[in-house]
Order: structure tokens, then sequence, then C-alpha cells
């Protein structure tokens, strides 16, 4: 999609479970070529919002579109097949196997049945082209000389960056990310920021879900900030990071 381009849209998107409002009208919008950040502190209702917006999560009133698409009562599969790519909040990777094989395992086609029954059918040629396209993603992500060790002997960050490179297998317009900064290092937070500037140049729609709010004010194009399920602010980080509201959710006043 064309730079600026809402690739997703989040339109008054409520979740009650029971009597409590996980998130209360809440609208965000990801354009293509930027990264947009949702912070909050535990128990905001972001890893909520997240799941409402890859599919996971059915909201309980408002409306999720995906590439201009209404997307309510859609399965995460469709999420999937129409160009959202996202990680997990805890990694999620087969660590006894390569890094390439499980790369490989989000280029499987989009929207088909599971991937082992994909796998399993797939002829040499097919197998090749799979190998081949992951091989792709790791190297766009810098991760080419770890192509062949086993996902689980990298470090945390690199698992991070593996996962990305999974999802960017699939090919997808949009990409969630559940604090992928999580646990990191100095180090490696700055070598995952510089892979989110890359992808983000290359015309990606970015949303990043942070507890780390000095990840994402380095990072961010716009920052959307969430207490008690509600958006309390919103803005550039430097608008976002003077907002008296901020301080407030932030610093426990
Ligand atoms: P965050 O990811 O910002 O830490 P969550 O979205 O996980 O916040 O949680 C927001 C609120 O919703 C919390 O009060 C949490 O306890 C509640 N909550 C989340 N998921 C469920 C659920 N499946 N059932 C009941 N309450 C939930
Ligand atoms: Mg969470």
């Amino acid at each position: 999609p064309p730079r600026n381009q809402v690739v997703l849209e989040a339109k008054t998107v409520t979740k009650r479970f029971g009597g409590l409002v996980a998130n209360d009208a809440v609208s965000l919008d990801i354009k293509a070529g930027e990264i947009h950040a949702l912070i909050g502190p535990n128990g905001a209702g972001k890893s909520t919002f997240f799941n409402m917006i890859s599919g996971v999560d059915d909201p309980t009133e408002g409306e999720v579109r995906l590439m201009d698409r209404p997307m309510t009562g859609q399965p995460s599969r469709a999420f999937a097949a129409l160009g959202l790519g996202r990680t997990f909040q805890h990694v999620r990777l087969l660590g006894q196997r390569r890094v390439i094989e499980n790369v490989a395992l989000g280029a499987h086609r989009r929207g088909q049945r599971g991937w082992i029954a994909s796998m399993l059918r797939l002829d040499r040629a097919e197998e090749a082209a799979l190998l081949a396209q992951a091989r792709r993603q790791i190297e766009r992500c810098g991760l080419g000389e770890f192509a062949e060790v086993p996902a689980g002997s990298l470090a945390l960050g690199q698992q991070r960056v593996v996962e990305i490179a999974r999802a960017l297998a699939g090919h997808p317009a949009v990409l969630l990310l559940d604090e992928p900064a999580a646990g990191l290092r100095h180090l490696e937070k700055r070598a995952l920021a510089t892979l989110l500037d890359q992808l983000r140049a290359e015309g990606l729609g970015i949303l990043v879900v942070e507890h780390d709010m000095e990840f994402v004010m380095n990072l961010a194009d716009r920052v959307t900030v969430l207490e008690f399920g509600a958006v309390i602010a919103r803005g550039t980080p430097a608008e976002v990071q003077c907002n008296p509201k901020v301080l407030d959710a932030y610093l426990g006043g």
C-alpha cells in the first residue's frame, strides 16, 4: 500500500469482561510507513486491544478494519491472509529447530489450513521456494549468519528478531509487535530499533505495544496512551511525553 494509507483501523472498540471494561471505545489507526506505539501501565488494556486487532478476540462493541475491510467475526487466519503479521509477548520458537525452519513456518501460504498439513504436502520445489523465501527474510533482518543454527541457541534479542523475520515471511503490510523490547539488553534494544526503522522505511505499517516508554519514544511517529482501558493521550512522542496525564499514569501520580 502507498505510504500514509491507513492499513489497520480500530473504531471505538470496547471490550468488557463481565463488569470490567478492559477497552473503552479505543480508536487508533496504523498507516503504511509509520511506527505507531501503544503504551500504558500494566493492566491498561494493551494486550486486550492487541488481541482484537489481530482477530484473536472479538470486540464487545466497535469495529476493526484491515486494508479497509470490516473484520468483525473473522478468525486470526483471515487477518493473516489480508496482510497482518504479528509476534507474541513471549517468544514462540521451536528451540531445537534451525532458524531457517522457524522462519519458513511463517512463509507457508497464508490463509491456508494448518502449517503442518501444508508442510507435509509440499513437493521439493515448493519446499525449496519456502526456504529461499525464509532465507531472504533472515537476511533482511540481519541474521544471515545464524540461519542454520538452532533458534534456541540464540540470545533473547536475536530470537525476537527471528520472530519478526517469521512474521515478515508472510508478506505482511501491517506488523504488530507485542512488547518486543521486554527483557532485552540495551544493545539489543538498539539493534531492534534499527531494524524497525528499516522496516518502516520499506513501507510497513507497524504497531508496537510496549511497556518500555524510553524505547518507543525514540522510535515512534505517533503514540497512543492507554490507562484503565481508555485513551488518555495521543500525539507525537514529544507531545505525549510532557502530557501531565501521562506522567501521572507512569509515575503513579
Ligand atoms: P495490559 O496488556 O495493558 O497489561 P490487559 O489487556 O492484559 O492489560 O488487561 C486489561 C484488564 O483486563 C486487566 O484488568 C485484566 O485483568 C483484564 N483482563 C484481560 N483479559 C481478561 C480476560 N480474559 N478475562 C477477564 N479479565 C481480563
Ligand atoms: Mg499485556
